[in-house]
């Protein structure tokens, strides 16, 4: 046995290395987690942390408070400390109208001029009274991030002591739970003051919940409800390293320390001293502004990663606050105003099925109708059989519904109160309510299938994929169009929409020569849109958007796709078994072959196109930075698009961006953009 002396002294060599490493370390946290482009892999940053552990271990005195490897969690601890909160964290007051926001912000004003009068008639209220600007109320609107508050106190810099709201004057110490969300900074950036006390909400961004729960189906156990619950107990779980391997998330959003004289500069400052704050946030001048806020998040709240369930408004000024105060449970200052719910409770009176593309039957509970977050529903979808029968959904049940990130509302739970006595469990339709076929599934799929290949609904449905946007785009033809033509005859399949002539159209009903006429000319534009968006149109199943991009990029014709075998299929990127057999199934079909003979003659381009060719170098290595609200297309469609010429796209604007695309209504990142002089192209661009 050797006995127990003190470990060697780390040489100046050892001391930079270690150094090094955590500054390294450091880099790619941020990389990873608040610019979202790590620059190595998973594996690779494993190993540096891994150095840096066992130069800890060898030498402990050089682990420093805010090493990266304390957030790996340390030993289990007993129960929590508990903390007393100075000030108190306060819950906020509620408003759920237009109307109550006004009343709020009424109140405000008017405690300000009760307070302008009472006081002695000072220079600075007569200055006030002279120019009303000064004492106008601005405001900072923020999202409401639905997960659990947290106090966070920096000490020199170094993240010290992080607690738990508990009952707002004493909260549990969970220090080391929250060292281990990678998005917090252990040190701060910049000159930040000896203490600073800021406030923040911890939250489970929704894919890594659903990934969480992923793992636990794989598993057998038990389906977390909510990000939000499972955050709650996440925070509290005893043992740090479990915390560690859940993927939580911080957002920061306000300070107690003396920084600034207003919110927003006090956000900037934060941010500037690394810190995560969400830069969603908007100064408002005058509540309309705060209402253009509510409307533009309350639309697009499902495009965020996390859940919301509002929008906190706060007084911009901190001298107001002070002058506005607070009651015992919350601050005057500030609101929230709660989007509307997104649930709502009605009868089942009908179930019917929809038949897709692919023939599969999809079960949609036919409602009374009833009112949820803005729209009124009629019908929700039960997404397929099994999911039906588990669910125990039947014909005039009683059912809560929920329009969630999808666009179609779907059926969420019966309540079985509510069921009638005499109900009966739903029986599956054994044929096509279409075609009246009948119906099968694929062993392994959960689909049921119309068998019929010349299916009403399958040619309408791949017909109307055929000219979406993202396929052949061909704008003017919607959906009523495609009935019509149907029904008139005039279509048979997507390859006949090329033998559309405007003499045709005009004879419809209400069309005009000149529409007649744009409509031939966009369908006749389309056969250039090159050999991807054909792909994609095609509908082959498993082919999505980016694997039609793929395989544009590898085959580069449709004759050499066509003629690919499964083994040559599979070893292209993102290819894998089921893809590839999908695509040998549809060029083996002879009625697909002889439609993309007819496409060919009809001079639909069946090679890849001039920027599918450069397109990877086009933006390669660039770094792209989207902001603003995009009128024709999605953020993600933008994200795509970019990403295919080569483009990385970046949450942030700094010094390393190329390139910012503004969008309507951009904000603080195009400010920053035009600050460092990053260059700036609109949408037109894209
Ligand atoms: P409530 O719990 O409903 O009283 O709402 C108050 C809580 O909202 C606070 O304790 C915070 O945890 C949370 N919250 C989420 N986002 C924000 C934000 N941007 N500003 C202030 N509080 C927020
Ligand atoms: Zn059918």
């Amino acid at each position: 046995m050797t006995e127990k002396g003190p470990t060697k002294k780390p040489t100046k060599k050892t001391a930079a290395r270690a150094r090094q490493l955590r500054d390294e370390i450091r880099r790619h946290e941020r990389l990873y987690y608040q610019v979202g482009k790590p620059e190595i892999s998973d594996r690779d940053f494993d190993a540096l942390m891994r150095q840096l552990r066992e130069l800890e271990i060898a030498h402990p005195e050089l682990r420093t408070a805010d090493s990266p490897t304390l957030r790996v969690g340390g030993e289990p601890i007993e129960g929590f400390e508990q903390v007393a909160h100075d000030p108190p964290m306060m819950s906020l007051d509620n408003t759920y109208s237009d109307v109550e926001l006004v009343g709020w912000a009424g109140r405000l004003v008017r405690m300000r001029d009760v307070a302008g009068r009472d006081a002695a008639p000072s220079k600075a209220t007569a200055d006030a009274v002279a120019n009303p600007i000064d004492d106008a109320i601005d405001y900072v609107s923020e999202l409401k991030v639905d997960g659990v508050s947290i106090s966070i106190l920096y000490q020199d810099g170094v993240l010290e002591l992080a607690a738990t709201r508990g009952n707002g004057r004493l909260g549990d110490v969970v220090t080391e739970n929250v060292r281990t969300i990678r998005s917090l900074p252990l040190a701060l950036d910049g000159s930040p003051p000896a203490r600073l006390l800021v406030r923040g909400e911890i939250f489970m961004p929704r894919s890594a919940f659903r990934e969480l729960n992923r793992g636990r189906e794989r598993a057998g156990e038990p389906l977390y409800q909510n990000p939000r619950n499972t955050t709650a107990g996440t925070v509290r779980l005893l043992d740090s390293r479990q915390v560690a391997e859940r993927r939580l998330a911080i957002t920061i959003y306000d300070t107690v320390s003396p920084l600034e004289a207003t919110h927003a500069e006090n956000l900037e400052r934060l941010a500037a001293f690394g810190l995560p704050v969400h830069d969603s946030w908007r100064r408002c001048r005058g509540l309309d502004e705060v209402r253009d806020f509510i409307a533009h998040w309350q639309a697009r709240r499902h495009e965020l990663d996390f859940d919301t369930d509002g929008v906190v408004v706060k007084v911009d000024r901190l001298e107001q606050r002070r002058l506005f105060g607070a009651t015992s449970k919350a601050p005057r200052w500030a609101v929230a105003f709660k989007f509307e719910a997104e649930q709502a409770t009605t009868r089942v009176v009908a179930i019917s099925a929809g038949v897709g593309r692919t023939g599969a039957l999809t079960p949609v509970a036919e409602l009374e109708p009833v009112f949820v977050a803005g729209t009124t529903v009629q019908r929700a979808t039960l997404h397929n059989y099994d999911d039906l029968e588990r669910k125990d959904v039947r014909v005039g049940d009683l059912v809560v519904i929920e329009k969630g990130g999808d666009i179609i509302p779907k059926v969420v739970e019966v309540v079985l109160a509510g069921r009638p006595s005499d109900s009966r469990p739903f029986e599956r339709p054994l044929a096509c309510p279409e075609c009246g076929q009948g119906v099968s599934r694929l062993e392994g799929e959960v689909a049921w299938r119309c068998t019929n290949p010349g299916c009403p609904a399958i040619v309408r449905e791949s017909i109307r994929h055929f000219v979406s946007r993202n396929a052949m785009n061909i704008e003017g033809l919607g959906d009523k169009l495609i009935d019509q033509l149907l029904a008139q005859g005039l279509l048979r399949d997507y390859t006949s929409l090329y033998e559309l002539r405007a003499a045709d159209l005009v004879d419809l009903e209400r069309w005009g020569e000149r529409s007649a006429e744009n409509l031939v000319f966009e369908i006749a534009a389309s056969r250039q849109r090159g050999l991807a968006p054909l792909l994609f149109a095609l509908g082959i199943r498993f082919v999505g958007e980016r694997v039609a991009g793929i395989l544009a990029r590898r085959f580069r014709s449709l004759e050499a796709l066509a003629v690919a075998t499964s083994e040559e299929l599979v070893e292209v990127d993102e290819v894998g078994p089921k893809v590839a057999a999908s695509v040998r199934a549809f060029f083996d079909d002879p009625a697909n072959r002889e439609r993309l003979e007819k496409l060919a003659s009809q001079g639909v381009s069946m090679v890849a196109d001039q920027v599918e060719e450069t397109g990877a170098q086009l933006l390669e290595g660039l770094t792209v930075v989207l902001t603003g609200t995009l009128e024709q297309m999605t953020r993600r469609e933008a994200q795509e698009l970019l990403e295919r010429r080569g483009a990385r796209v970046s949450g942030s604007v700094s010094a390393k961006t190329d390139i910012v695309v503004a969008g309507e209504a951009a904000g603080r990142k195009l400010e920053k953009a035009n600050e460092l002089g990053v260059r700036v192209e609109d949408e037109a661009w894209l």
